[in-house]
């Protein structure tokens, strides 16, 4: 980027500065109890307090049990993002005070995270790119604060219910140079911890949330500028928007002579800008060290192996193998791969039907299959592909091709889309009629051989009932027959239309052709 001196338009006042940012992301983990007690995560819908007891209360004497299952979630995302996992780390303490932390204390891992020096690649609308992963290491997460009216007055509540529920903190170095990539960073990071298990990483109910360090720096320059910590955006756009406008609210600042002060702002997606919510604290401040009540954890390496076996096929590695193997775009491998049920039936149909040209298949996920479940609300409007502002559903990641091909609106299974397209590629349906046929199977679960019979969609591609119906319709139409041969390409197009009307619209136009122009020439001979 080149500075423009004096440009001053609100919109380009960046335009001079290289923007420096970098994520963390804290996710609550899959787990079925809390990180240091028994207390069931399900939390839910339950009344307040109902998940507690005196662990996760803070109540004196007690002592905290590490969850075994939180462990070997970051040890599996460490493992995933390619990072170095420490073969003993301890637990340190982070001390705080504030209504929402019942011990004083949050028990964290402050300089021996489980897992470091990982890196995440994906794609953007303006290329690859790999960020570096710092750190990924375990904490557990507070209270909840409830501000309400109580009997006229205003108070502040406190639910311990999600006190101690664990937690995975994921900290990049400063990588990411764009809004958009920060937006496609979050994105990748939740498709692995969804595709391990490791959360369900919902951005809606503060299962992932996302915190965006952003500096700004002359362009050239070396030196990191004081960053702004933005946080409280709730959507991936959200995370776009919010950054976007922290740099151009810098950019302005320091356009104007002035600097910028290191504090933490919050995302307002109503008013669509950053407001002050505190200056930042220290590292001092929190008198980190070594928890007493835990001892040093030892990660044994057989566990570990166990852990790394049991990895699924990883996004990114999935992308490739669709691009490279199968021969899909860029992408149609990315749409796919960002969309678990667009997934599911893209590997369902393959399995079902080898034969079946993958780039085939690919269209008519990415294609019918998307729009339709996207316009059905059949999921949240969340995730996207590089480059693509279109929203994708979500559907649970259910069982792929040994499953039976149950009828359930708003999903189609990979029985139903490959006989669907072997009745395309058997000449028995029109591509336009396939799309018909598809969604109908999507709104009602009706079987694809059911839905082409009742509505008389069958492609007539039987050369005798053809044949018979141009002789008709030659028959009684003389004098398209006479343009025809009198050179006038149309009449033959009309002489077409007339056989389709004949058949219902159900004859192979390209058979009705070939079948027309047979019979012209052999009789003008
Ligand atoms: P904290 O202790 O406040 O969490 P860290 O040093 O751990 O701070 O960094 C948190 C995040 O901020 C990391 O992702 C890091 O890459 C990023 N970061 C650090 N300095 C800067 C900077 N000057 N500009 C942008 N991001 C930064
Ligand atoms: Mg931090
Ligand atoms: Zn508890």
């Amino acid at each position: 980027m080149s500075a423009v001196p004096g440009a001053a338009g609100t919109r380009h006042e960046a335009a001079r500065y290289e923007a420096v940012i970098g994520i963390e992301v804290h996710c609550k983990l899959r787990t079925a109890s809390k990180m240091f007690c028994a207390c069931s995560t399900a939390y839910d819908g339950a009344a307040p307090n109902s998940h507690t007891c005196p662990v996760c209360l803070g109540l004196p004497g007690v002592l905290p049990t590490i969850n075994r299952r939180a462990v070997q979630l970051v040890l599996a995302t460490g493992l995933a993002i390619d990072a170095e996992l420490a073969p003993t780390t301890r637990w340190d303490r982070k001390n705080y005070f504030y209504p929402d932390l019942p011990k004083g204390y949050q028990i964290s891992q402050y300089q021996l995270p489980l897992a470091a020096d990982g890196r995440l690649a994906f794609d953007t609308s303006e290329g690859p790119v790999t960020i570096r992963i710092r750190r990924a290491h375990l904490e557990e997460d507070t209270a909840r604060l409830v501000h309400a009216e109580l009997g006229g007055r205003r108070v502040s509540l406190v639910d311990f219910n999600r006190a101690g529920v664990p937690l995975m903190e994921v900290v990049t170095e400063p990588d990411v140079r764009t809004a958009e990539q920060a937006r496609r960073y979050a994105e990748e990071l939740r498709l692995v911890l969804r595709a391990i298990g490791a959360s369900d990483a919902e951005m809606e109910n503060g299962q992932l949330r996302v915190e965006a360090n952003v500096s700004l720096r002359p362009a050239g320059r070396e030196e990191l500028g004081t960053r702004v910590e933005v946080k409280n955006m709730n959507s991936f756009r959200a995370v776009e928007r919010a950054i976007a406008h922290e740099i151009e609210r810098q950019a302005e600042v320091l356009n104007a002579g002035g600097s910028v002060h290191q504090e933490t702002r919050g995302w307002d997606d109503a008013r669509q800008a950053t407001y002050l919510m505190r200056i930042k604290e220290s590292e001092d401040d929190y008198r980190y060290f070594p928890e007493p009540d835990l001892p040093p954890l030892r990660v044994a390496p057989a566990w570990l192996d166990e852990i790394g076996g049991t990895l699924p096929e990883l996004p990114g590695t999935r992308r490739a193998r669709y691009r490279e193997a199968l021969g899909l775009s860029a992408y149609d491998a990315a749409v796919i791969v960002a969309d678990p049920g667009a997934t599911e039936l893209f590997e369902g149909t393959l399995a079902e039907a080898a034969d079946l040209a993958p780039k085939a298949v690919a269209n008519w996920v990415t294609g019918e299959y998307l729009r339709l479940s996207r316009a059905g609300g059949a999921g949240a409007p969340e995730a996207s592909a590089p480059g693509s502002t279109a929203p994708a559903a979500r559907a649970p990641l259910a069982g792929h091709a040994g499953q039976p091909a149950t009828a359930i609106a708003g999903r189609v299974t990979p029985a139903a889309l490959a006989a669907l397209l072997r009745l395309v590629a058997d000449g028995q349906l029109s591509g336009t009629n396939a799309k018909e046929v598809f969604a109908a199977h999507f709104a009602s679960g009706q079987a694809v051989a059911a839905i082409v019979e009742a509505r008389g969609l069958r492609q007539i591609s039987d050369a005798d009932v053809i044949a018979a119906a141009v002789d008709r319709v030659l028959a009684a139409s003389p004098a398209a027959v006479a343009d025809y041969r009198a050179g006038k390409a149309q009449a033959l197009g009309f002489l077409v239309g007339q056989v389709m009307k004949a058949t219902r619209g159900q004859a192979n136009a390209g058979a009705v052709q070939g079948a027309l122009r047979e019979r012209l020439d052999r009789t003008e001979a």
